[in-house]
């Protein structure tokens, strides 16, 4: 590894103790990153106690956030991966923010992965030109097709005021049962099913409110029938892939196949982007294995998922989600509703405090912010809340490996055991040289608390997709011919950054020669003293 350069940026909120540092390779504009510990690279010794967060943040960008400067400083707080939510942009608007965030990365010398999610199989009303006050016992009718109510439709209805609205589902009335409750707008409004037909479903208004244009339409219970990916869809995925994005988050998944026919357009298009499948309606939650199976991460996407699915039933499956994608080696995302009150105030609630800590403990990979960075009047601070809250609480979690997870190769065993070593060493870490992210992937799904792993890559690609996983760090740099070199460039960036200090030691996992053949080999190093330069 050649590194002809490094520069490091100092965290807006020094509290934080989150810097991520630039190394740029004489080769090419390629970039080594890392998260420095809350002292100065200069200053950090053997005494100090690591600052060092495993659990990262993503946060969702929007009109509170969008601006270079604003994104600016949401990346310098501490988030790891932003997402775009394409059931609120078009696909220039995505082309626009990849490039804007690839550009305040490069300056700000902290970068971010990219994650779009697309908007799925969701159902949503029509436009409204006013919007439409609904009350108690007024009739609404969903129209499914282009034609009006029908006449069987018509005597179903009471004198009661009588509202229209299209709705994007047009076997609406096929799939949804008589007496069904149909939520609109996040269940802020509830319907019953009265009749039904090809033309459309007359409901009666339960739950009074407001109806304005396209509001989301949560059917409890019933498997829709409605393709994994929209016109939409599609056209957002090829605007992503030509963005540069690095991973695509699809809604509504309900079962393996889904996740199928993204991978098959991930082909067509020949991106390496990594699928997170959602989870956020009953079949998702019934065919939960699969569908892990077939992805690369799983999000439990709470907001859907808790109006789908009984609510209180939620802490129990958000519990299962996770444990499935560690038997399997998945990472997984707590999502939605963690700050949700620091949209309007700059502290979160107590009930708040604990449901982030809940996540931390059950050793999500990450957590996410929606509203609270999208529309939020306290964007920044909902970052800064997120990471002081996993800094306080991450060392009283357990350190136990995970011990569900099945690994089948030799390799991935190897890692158990360098987990093993590295926990049992004080101040240790894991290093691993990887091209696809296989054994960072691998080594954060053992989850070795308190032990940083240190993933090093000569693709940017699989560099920016290791900012997702538990306690990863990865490094983009040149890979030499020469094994050993390597490993020293790696060692040299690491205390460079201040990632280490003189004394540390480290578990490295690396290719080695014997008679001639390559070999995989478990090494202990540990760091010494930089030697003064001859002048
Ligand atoms: C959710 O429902 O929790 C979620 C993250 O999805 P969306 O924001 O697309 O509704």
């Amino acid at each position: 590894m050649r590194i002809a350069d490094s520069q490091r940026f100092a965290c807006l909120d020094k509290s934080l103790a989150c810097v991520r540092v630039t190394l740029c390779d004489i080769r090419s504009q390629h970039f080594a990153s890392a998260r420095l510990h809350n002292t100065s690279p200069k200053t950090l010794t053997q005494q100090q106690p690591r600052a060092y967060r495993h659990t990262k943040i993503i946060a969702t960008l929007g009109p509170a956030t969008q601006s270079s400067e604003q994104l600016e400083k949401l990346i310098q707080s501490g988030v790891d991966v932003v997402r775009l939510n394409m059931a609120h942009g078009t696909g220039q608007w995505a082309r626009d923010m990849v490039a804007r965030i690839r550009e305040v990365s490069a300056q700000t010398s902290r970068h971010v992965a990219v994650m779009m999610d697309i908007k799925g199989p969701e159902i949503r009303t029509g436009p409204v030109d006013t919007p439409i006050t609904l009350n108690i016992g007024d009739d609404v009718f969903l129209q499914t097709g282009k034609e009006p109510p029908s006449e069987v439709q018509l005597t179903g209805r009471s004198d009661a005021p009588f509202h229209c609205v299209t709705v994007n589902y047009p076997d609406l009335g096929r799939d949804i049962q008589l007496d069904a409750i149909v939520l609109v707008d996040s269940g802020l409004l509830r319907l019953r099913v009265k009749s039904k037909d090809e033309s459309g479903v007359l409901c009666e208004v339960l739950t009074p409110g407001t109806l304005g244009s396209r509001r989301h339409i949560n059917l409890p219970g019933v498997e829709v029938a409605l393709p994994a990916l929209t016109e939409k869809d599609f056209r957002d995925v090829e605007d992503g892939i030509a963005a540069g994005i690095d991973f695509v988050a699809l809604s509504f998944v309900r079962r393996g196949e889904d996740v199928r026919v993204l991978r098959k357009l991930l082909l067509k298009l020949g991106s390496t982007a990594r699928i997170i499948a959602k989870i956020e309606e009953h079949a998702g939650v019934a065919n939960m294995v699969e569908i892990i199976d077939e992805s690369d991460a799983i999000m439990v996407a709470r907001g859907d998922l808790g109006i789908e699915i009984d609510y209180h039933r939620l802490p129990l499956i958000q519990s299962q989600l996770v444990d499935v994608c560690q038997q399997k080696g998945k990472p997984v995302i707590i999502a939605t509703h963690l700050l949700e009150s620091m949209i309007v105030s700059p502290m979160p609630t107590r009930a708040e405090i604990s449901d982030v800590s809940n996540a931390v403990r059950e050793q999500a990979d990450a957590v996410m912010l929606s509203g609270e960075t999208t529309t939020g009047a306290y964007p920044i601070e909902s970052v800064q809340v997120m990471a002081n809250i996993i800094e306080s609480i991450e060392p009283s979690v357990s350190s136990d490996l995970n011990s569900q997870i099945k690994l089948h190769e030799p390799k991935a065993k190897m890692l158990r055991s360098a987990a093993v070593l590295a926990q049992d060493l004080e101040r240790s870490g894991i290093v691993v040289f990887t091209r696809s992210g296989f054994l960072a992937y691998v080594l954060a799904a053992l989850r070795p608390r308190g032990v940083p792993i240190f993933a090093f890559t000569d693709r940017g690609d699989t560099f920016r997709q290791c900012l997702l996983p538990w306690g990863v760090e990865p490094f983009l740099i040149d890979f030499s011919s020469n094994p050993e070199e390597t490993i020293a460039g790696a060692l040299a960036t690491l205390k460079e950054s201040g990632w280490v200090a003189t004394e540390d030691w480290l578990v490295v996992i690396t290719n080695a020669l014997a008679d001639d053949k390559i070999i995989d080999s478990m090494q202990l190093r540990q760091v010494r003293k930089v030697s003064k330069q001859k002048a």
